[in-house]
């Protein structure tokens, strides 16, 4: 594949935006070589500015359930434009969009919409501290809610009690309200929770974890974590951005069978466009402004382009509920095939998959948190990112992300993903 237009845009980006890029994970620092630059898309196929088709597996990062260019989805945002782009007053597509969203959903009685999933978990915790009257919340190492200050803490000698910060700009008082727990380690939480008695306000978690690769929760863990924050009344927040609208209706909640105290939502409720939202029960939401005394707000909050596509991608989803499982079941023969590649190759791997989110780790150990995911080989990472985009296959340019299945993909494309593999299994060793 040639990619001469693409480093050549790449280098005139690098002269006026940082990197190049405008989120870090697009410039490829973890896999090498030159970003790609997208010309257009369609359904399950990116087509780049040297004019490569690429199968895509990350859809935008998992807006994309239906694909590209989705037509519902396009002809709702082209309809809306014409009539206007931004009022700053409030529209009726609002109201259509959160009335579908709570019936889908389970144990949310309102949903207050916003611009990206960043702010839908940064409302949450305010809400959720507003609500509570306390200041701490934890989080788990390896999950991300996104780039408010709060979140950016890494784990680190100091993580049982205090967070430290992994961004300069952080500042230690923000971080000494972020504590951090393991993943799957309910132990973990006890121990703070012990320690910090009557003082968290909240706990966030995203309920399958997309953030360090796929990671599912263990059935203990997750019910555990539910009696403790009921126990010590603690909010449970559910970060699904990633999982909401993707791995059925009612997300992460339905299919765990555990209800959250806040969600929050942003990719598939946005249908492409900046949407976040975080919902939860009258109760709860009853103290955000201007009911309550808890600010929020935006003055593109609610946009009614970004409400329309929304409401067209929900209306899909709730009126075809078998794309979740006809999804789950592609991404099952996906991680088969590629499961068998690799054991024939005798390369060791850990597939983690769940609904339609899928990660191969490189690494003979069952991969169940952060630190375990940290283990992968990055060089066979590398290896295999790069092999599999030289055969037409886009991948996540990361060890640390998830991939994205969505509609379009045909088991064509799936057998065409595997074969590339196949193609490129002996380079993986060497
Ligand atoms: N929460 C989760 C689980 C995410 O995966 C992300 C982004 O990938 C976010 C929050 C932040 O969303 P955004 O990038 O829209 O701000």
């Amino acid at each position: 594949m040639i990619y001469k237009r693409s480093s050549a845009l790449f280098a005139e980006a690098q002269r006026y935006i940082p990197g190049g890029v405008n989120s870090p994970v697009r410039a490829f620092k973890a896999v090498g070589g030159n970003p790609i630059f997208v010309k257009e898309a369609k359904g399950a196929y990116l087509y780049d500015e040297d004019g490569n088709k690429l199968i895509d597996y990350i859809a935008s990062w998992g807006p994309l359930i239906l694909g590209h260019a989705y037509e519902p989805v396009i002809n709702a945002v082209i309809e809306k434009a014409k009539k206007g782009t931004s009022f700053g007053m409030p529209t009726e597509i609002e109201t259509q969009l959160a009335e579908l969203a709570v019936s889908m959903v389970p144990n949310i009685d309102k949903i207050r919409f916003v611009n990206s999933g960043t702010e839908a978990c940064m409302s949450a915790v305010r809400l959720a501290r507003g609500f509570t009257g306390r200041d701490k919340i934890i989080k788990f190492a390896g999950c991300y809610h996104g780039h408010s200050d709060s979140f950016l803490i890494q784990a680190g000698s100091g993580a049982v009690t205090f967070g430290s910060p992994n961004s300069p700009g952080v500042t230690q008082g923000t971080a000494k309200d972020t504590l951090l727990a393991q993943y799957n380690n309910l132990e973990s939480v006890k121990a703070l929770t012990a320690a910090n008695k009557g003082g968290i306000a909240a706990v966030i978690i995203e309920p399958i974890a997309g953030n360090m690769g796929c990671i599912i929760p263990d059935e203990r863990f997750i019910k555990g974590l539910r009696e403790l924050c009921t126990q010590e009344g603690i909010l449970l927040i559910f970060d699904e951005v990633m999982t909401g609208f993707r791995l059925a209706k009612g997300g992460a909640q339905e299919v765990l069978g555990i209800d959250a105290d806040i969600v929050t939502f942003g990719k598939v409720i946005g249908g492409g466009l900046p949407v976040g939202a975080f919902a939860a029960r009258d109760e709860i939401m009853g103290h955000l402004a201007p009911d309550g005394p808890v600010y929020q707000a935006g003055t593109l909050s609610g946009n009614p382009l970004a409400m329309s596509a929304g409401l067209a991608m929900l209306t899909e989803l709730n009126n075809r509920p078998e794309i979740f499982s006809s999804l789950a079941d592609k991404t099952k023969y996906l991680g088969e095939g590629l499961a068998q590649v690799l054991k024939d190759n005798n390369i060791p791997f850990q597939m983690n998959r769940f609904g339609s989110m899928i990660s191969v780790h490189f690494t003979d150990e069952a991969v169940v948190d952060f630190e375990t995911s940290a283990k992968g080989n990055n060089n066979t990472f590398k290896k295999y990112f790069h092999g599999m985009l030289k055969e037409g296959v886009y991948l996540p340019p990361s060890a640390f992300e998830s991939y994205f299945l969505n509609d379009a993909l045909s088991y064509q494309d799936l057998d065409d993903t595997i074969a590339a593999l196949s193609n490129i299994a002996k380079d993986l060793k060497a």
